[in-house]
């Protein structure tokens, strides 16, 4: 079962570790037996994606656990439109596979590169003030517990299922357990209408709100340097919009075609990039774009060429997802991976933080347990579940540990604790 050792690099490159076994297993047993064995051992067991992510959520020095050999569509119901898939699909591969059968994803993020469980495992969303983010979609699954229990959640539970875990389930950070299959509300499979075009950012912001109102997805990329605007749409062909004062005075347009879901939603990214955004409450976003535009054309044009974009999400029930009970809008500046970007986010993630905002669990943010907690209202509720389904702290790195457990506590020394006598025993 283990793969040789080696280094492992993320997507950007920003994260390198080099965990101690890297297993792929290719059964829910597999998983199971490695994860008891971890839990009797005192050792720390990381699930990972297709490692897109920017935060070490999954950095590890001892096991490192990828689900990529556990790939496909176990199961499916055209007809109450649900599709259960294994962990490891991704999400282009979920798009085939699902329009095989006649169905699509509500929605998707920017690309398709990465794992299901992955991608919702942080709350990884699209854009449209209608569609939610992807583990709103959620509605059950299988997870192996930090015992090498095996749980059914939501309706793989039945009816009676317990309504906290699958909100936890929603956006969990792989910090409940190693989800072994996940089962999806889809939509019948459709067709979307694409239109991109270029015009001033003055006009896109004056219309933001009726352009997000009339078009399914609808998200806007602000050039700092040429203060420029694309905003992208995307609508069910006939859906579209017909006010033409949505439509921009001298607009250029860039993009006009139609295609299955999710073949036109993601796009190709080659030039790698760093990432920090922010989930704000619908109604201070453009304040707080103001503000962030004023502090970039101030201190930041010369550094940073990227762009910025502005994307919309409709509110969810994940106890600690990112639009937890509020319509959304998000900011997200990026940098190229070659250049500095300790600065740019450092200046205006203070912004987004006095706007209410939330950060993107996979990209760059630098916020810890008692900084989070006060943003989530079912946060002690997350908390009791990750407890009950994980109480060795198994799932539990670094990072998890600072992200979910308050300095100081009960739960934090007993885990400091656990590394000391790991330690200890690997110099013995
Ligand atoms: C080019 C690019 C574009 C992006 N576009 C968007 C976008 O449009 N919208 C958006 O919201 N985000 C976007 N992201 C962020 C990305 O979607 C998230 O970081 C996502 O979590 C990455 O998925 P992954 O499969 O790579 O998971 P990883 O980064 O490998 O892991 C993410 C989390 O999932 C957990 N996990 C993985 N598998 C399992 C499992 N089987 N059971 C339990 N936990 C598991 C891991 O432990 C970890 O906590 C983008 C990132 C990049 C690099």
């Amino acid at each position: 079962m283990p793969d040789s050792p080696g280094e492992f690099v993320n997507w950007s490159g920003s994260l390198r570790f080099t965990p101690g076994e890297f297993l792929h297993p290719t059964d829910e047993e597999e998983v199971v037996e490695r994860v008891r064995r971890a839990a009797e051992r005192g050792e720390t067991v990381r699930p990972v994606g297709s490692g897109h992510s920017s935060t070490p959520l999954s950095a590890t020095d001892e096991v490192l656990m990828s689900l990529d050999r556990m790939s496909g569509l176990v199961s499916h119901d055209r007809e109450a439109l649900r599709g259960t898939l294994l962990p490891g699909t991704g999400l282009a591969e979920a798009g085939r596979l699902l329009a095989e059968v006649g169905m699509g994803m509500e929605n998707l993020g920017d690309v398709d590169y990465q794992a299901i469980a992955g991608a919702i495992a942080t709350g990884t969303h699209g854009t449209g003030t209608t569609l939610p983010n992807l583990g709103a979609n959620l509605v059950g699954g299988r997870l192996v517990t930090g015992t090498g229990e095996v749980v059914p959640f939501g309706e793989d539970a039945g009816p009676d299922h317990d309504r906290d875990l699958l909100r936890a389930a929603r956006v969990s950070l792989g910090a409940l357990g190693v989800m072994t299959s996940l089962t999806l509300r889809l939509l019948p499979d459709h067709d979307l209408h694409r239109v991109n075009w270029c015009t001033h950012v003055d006009w896109a912001l004056e219309h933001f709100h009726r352009l997000a109102a009339a078009h399914r997805h609808f998200d806007l990329y602000w050039y700092p340097r040429s203060d420029l605007a694309q905003v992208r749409t995307l609508n069910m062909p006939g859906d579209e919009p017909g006010d033409p004062a949505l439509v921009p005075p001298g607009r250029h347009l860039r993009r006009d075609e139609t295609a299955s879901n999710h073949e036109i939603i993601p796009n190709s990214r080659e030039l790698k990039f760093d990432e920090m955004e922010y989930m704000l409450p619908l109604e201070a976003g453009l304040e707080c774009f103001r503000v962030i535009r004023e502090r970039i054309r101030e201190r930041h044009r010369r550094t940073v060429a990227w762009r910025v974009l502005l994307r919309t999400i409709a509110p969810d029930d994940g106890l600690i997802s990112t639009c937890e009970g509020r319509p959304t809008m998000t900011i997200a500046l990026l940098q190229n991976n070659t250049l500095p970007h300790d600065e740019y986010f450092g200046d205006l993630e203070p912004i987004m933080r006095d706007f209410g905002g939330r950060p993107h669990w996979g990209k760059k943010h630098s916020l810890k347990a008692a900084d989070l907690r006060p943003l989530y209202p079912g946060w002690d509720t997350f908390q009791q579940v990750r407890r009950r389904l994980d109480p060795g702290g198994v799932f539990l790195n670094d990072h998890l540990r600072d992200l979910l457990v308050e300095e100081g506590s009960q739960e934090w020394h007993h885990l400091e604790e656990r590394k000391r006598k790991r330690r200890e025993e690997a110099r013995a």
